[in-house]
């Protein structure tokens, strides 16, 4: 086997190009994820077939290569990839549109020991990209709903708060209890209950903003975590919640029934600005609502705008 067939069983793309950007290898990997055959672009410029490579940053990392004869690494987390491969969604790779590359750029020397090219290597990181970001999600997920979990809504919680207090960034929260819960499991099973908290967490989040985070607090009760949203924003939003749970039919064992929410909303302050305050100030809040009859909400006690049925 000589050196090109060598290249051509590696698991790896391999390219080289030459001061002027010829492509002056391409082996058989890169021929199978770009579609373009060796014999096609040995002799042309890199940049015919890809001309985002003529870019800024790519020459600058070229002019490194040749200059000093540095070894470069271009790691995905920083490049995500270099040559634009459109990835078929079969594998389920469905977070990920391209294929993720880590890549290398190693200066190749003539017999003088005079830089004359650039050997450049690919190798394909998706699957591992997409690994980790499932496993980042399952952390920071509830298994049953799907939304935050616990462990989500302390953190982000607690940096939301420093952000208060450092940048005076806005933070409003509801608590949200579904009402008389007890009673659905009884009456219709567990499993239909689990079909409701997984229903109003998609009512939920198709009401609120991409930017808000809803997290499941213990058993039936969820935290809305709305940045940049004040107090009577929050109010609304959980308004429009509080509605269209109270219309929405569900089916259990003695025929089709509804369930109603209650809420506790606080705005981050001067004199709430820590995680657990705001949360106990929501929690007090959602008392008053359940004690106001449920299915309503209560922002501030003090001057009572609690909206009711
Ligand atoms: P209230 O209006 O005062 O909130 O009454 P409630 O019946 O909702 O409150 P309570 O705290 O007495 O009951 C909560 C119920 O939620 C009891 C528990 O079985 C149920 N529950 C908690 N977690 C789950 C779950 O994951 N799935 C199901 N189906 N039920 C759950
Ligand atoms: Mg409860
Ligand atoms: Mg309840």
């Amino acid at each position: 086997m000589n050196e090109s067939g060598v290249l051509d069983v590696l698991p790896i793309g391999v390219v080289m190009i030459n001061r002027q950007f010829t492509v002056l290898h391409w082996n058989r990997w890169m021929e199978m994820y770009s579609g373009i055959l060796s014999t096609d672009i040995q002799g042309a410029s890199l940049f015919r077939d890809y001309p985002e490579l003529n870019s800024p940053s790519f020459l600058r990392t070229c002019r490194t290569v040749f200059t000093f004869g540095n070894v470069v690494y271009l790691s995905q987390k920083l490049h995500r990839y270099l040559f634009p491969f459109r990835l078929f969604q079969a594998d389920g790779n469905d977070s990920v549109e391209m294929m993720q590359q880590s890549c290398s750029m190693t200066p190749v020397h003539d017999e003088d020991g005079e830089i004359q090219g650039i050997a450049i290597t690919v190798q394909d990181v998706t699957d591992s990209v997409v690994l980790e970001r499932r496993l980042r999600a399952i952390n920071n997920e509830d298994a049953l709903t799907g939304a935050y979990n616990r462990r989500f809504l302390d953190s982000r919680l607690a940096e939301e708060c420093d952000r208060h207090q450092r940048y005076g960034r806005r933070l409003s929260v509801f608590i949200a209890d579904l009402d008389d819960f007890k009673e659905i499991n009884d009456t219709h099973g567990h499993p239909v209950g689990d079909d409701v908290l997984r229903e109003f967490c998609r009512v939920t989040k198709d009401e609120m903003r991409r930017s808000d985070f809803l997290c499941r607090y213990g058993g039936e009760e969820f935290v809305g975590l709305l940045p940049e949203t004040g107090g009577s924003d929050a109010a609304e939003l959980a308004e429009r919640i509080r509605r269209r749970m109270e219309k929405t039919v569900h089916t259990g064992l003695t025929g089709e029934f509804t369930v109603t929410v209650s809420f506790g909303i606080a705005e981050l302050s001067k004199e709430i600005s820590e995680p657990q305050d705001i949360l106990t100030v929501a929690d007090d809040r959602l008392y008053r609502a359940k004690d106001l009859g449920r299915n309503c909400i209560v922002f501030d006690p003090s001057n009572d705008t609690s909206t009711k049925r």
